[in-house]
């Protein structure tokens, strides 16, 4: 295990300042109204750099710097803007490690996920769509033989970015490098639990990209957000957080009515089928490390497996005693420590909100079977917002099954059939994640149909390459990020109509 060593005490990893101002223009630019905040670390819960509480003013900067670059980005050759991109891409890889560490510092996930997964999965994105602005194809029809329809993308302008603190360089990225590949120019506004390792980035990258490109505002989404997403300047909105902010946010959207692309909560299924205990073989240990990933980032994660569906006979197969060793065993801890598996919680917040479902859980007459309480670390992380792996068992229509609780917390169902997994699968107003384990490939090819949600892994969990599309059904928003197709977002299609008939009309 390698301990990295804290921010706070010594700028040899992350030379970081004490203070982010925004960047606007290409430059470092001061709040109008010079309100700040204190950033603060999750593992400590103490302040280590502080960053701007932004106003609207400081909104109607960005968006004129980014209306500004428009015209000279959004006519740069496509091999220009995959140029840049794979030019930020090599420069990410450069300092990884300490943008990982930074990452993991702010955020509070493990910095083994951000060395591992995060940062290296931000820097593909760029590259993946270099690639695809190259290879995006129009088309051309010869309607008559004197008249031809041709159809091709054009950006849409400045769009507005909102994005959460659970992914913040991942949620960056996968909202700039497709914009950035349209052709938009970009006001993004981070979370304020995560306010700085974006703007760490731009300092690393801003002499690759014309000033204006890209523009970062922090403070308050109640503040900011409307402001930002009603502009008269602003052309479309890609939004990533809760349900119920981007409620408020597609009503912004109505006043110019500008396209909205939603990537929002969820409540998703994990399910096991009786023949996954078959044999105690890699294929089983998987299916165990797969309903242990609730844990992963702390489950503060959209598409966290955070209800888990047993079919009956795994239950006396002793599937669900390995799990429950396998998550008492999770290694909770420092963050910067790479042997921690589960790190601390966002934000005093979020340790208050999922307290409320731990004592909600066995009210609701749920079995704890693991958990249950706020982990105590001691030394400098006693302040930290650390939480234990929860696992509950209940009955799906219980609230702690119904609602996210974007916490380690997993709740357990059993099923007696494929038809009655497939309703308790789809008994939720939520369609993002789910998964379904089986050996048996005509059941997974079934539930991969009959599961409502935008993803349906097949014997695994919790991967995100570029060139899967992710995005939600129901409740869990629309819209489609890193595939090829999200390119569309942030597009308008121009169709030109072209006669060649000499007669007169
Ligand atoms: P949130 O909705 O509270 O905040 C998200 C962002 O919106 C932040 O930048 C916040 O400042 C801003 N915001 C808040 N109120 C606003 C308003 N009125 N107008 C405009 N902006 C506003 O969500 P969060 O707590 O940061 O993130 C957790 C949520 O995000 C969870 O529900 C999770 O499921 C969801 N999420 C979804 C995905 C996905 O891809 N579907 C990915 C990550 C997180």
């Amino acid at each position: 295990s390698t301990l990295y060593t804290r921010p706070g005490e010594l700028g040899s990893i992350v030379p970081l300042k004490p203070r982010y101002d925004n960047f606007i223009g290409g430059d470092w630019v001061k709040p109008v109204k010079g309100a700040y905040g204190e950033d603060l670390a999750p593992a400590t819960g103490l302040a280590f750099t502080e960053y701007a509480r932004s106003t609207p003013e400081d909104i109607d900067l960005a968006v004129a710097a980014a209306k500004a670059a428009f015209p000279v980005w959004s006519r740069s050759s496509t091999t220009e803007r995959a140029a840049a991109l794979d030019a930020i891409a090599d420069r990410l890889q450069l300092h990884l490690e300490s943008i990982a560490v930074l990452e993991s510092w702010e955020n509070g996930k493990p910095v083994r996920e951000t060395l591992a997964a995060d940062i290296p999965l931000a820097i593909d994105h760029f590259r993946y769509f270099a690639a695809a602005i190259r290879t995006q194809q129009g088309n051309i029809k010869k309607l008559d033989n004197n008249l031809i329809s041709y159809h091709y993308y054009e950006p849409i302008g400045v769009v507005a970015q909102i994005i959460p603190w659970n992914f913040p360089i991942l949620m960056a990225a996968w909202k700039l490098a497709p914009a950035l590949a349209a052709g938009n120019t970009v006001v993004l506004k981070p979370a304020s639990a995560t306010p700085v390792s974006i703007l760490y980035v731009m300092e690393l990258i801003q002499d690759l990209l014309p000033a204006g490109t890209v523009n970062i505002v922090n403070g308050g989404g109640a503040t900011l957000g409307k402001s930002l997403v009603e502009h008269d300047d602003i052309g479309k909105v890609a939004f990533t957080g809760s349900t119920a902010t981007g409620r408020e946010i597609m009503q912004y959207a109505i006043k110019n009515i500008i396209p909205s692309t939603m990537e929002l909560g969820g409540k998703s299924p994990n399910i096991f089928f009786d023949d996954v205990a078959r044999e105690k073989d890699d294929f089983y240990r998987k299916a165990v490390e797969g309903f242990t990933m609730f844990a992963l980032n702390k489950g503060e994660v959209c598409s966290c497996p955070s209800r888990a569906l047993l079919q009956k006979g795994l239950i006396g197969a002793g599937f669900l005693d390995d799990a429950l060793d396998r998550v008492k065993r999770i290694v909770v801890g420092d963050p910067l420590d790479t042997a921690t598996e589960m790190g601390p919680q966002n934000s005093r917040e979020q340790v208050e909100k999922i307290s409320g479902y731990l004592d909600l859980g066995p009210q609701e007459g749920c079995e704890v079977l693991a958990g249950g309480r706020r982990a105590e670390l001691g030394g400098d992380l006693a302040g930290g917002y650390y939480i234990e792996p929860t696992v509950f068992r209940g009955r799906n229509d219980m609230r702690v099954f119904q609602e996210e609780i974007f916490g380690p917390v997993v709740t357990v169902a059993t099923f007696d059939d494929y038809d009655d997994a497939i309703e308790v699968a789809n008994d939720t107003i939520y369609g993002l994640g789910s998964a379904v384990w089986s050996r048996d490939t005509d059941v997974t090819f079934a539930a991969s149909q009959d599961v409502r949600a935008g993803r349906v892994w097949v014997n695994t969990y919790h991967q995100y390459p570029a060139g899967a599309g992710f995005g939600g059904y129901k409740q869990s928003g629309y819209g489609r990020e890193t595939d090829q197709q999200t390119l569309t977002n942030y597009q308008e299609v121009k169709n030109v109509l072209e006669n060649h008939d000499q007669k007169p009309l």
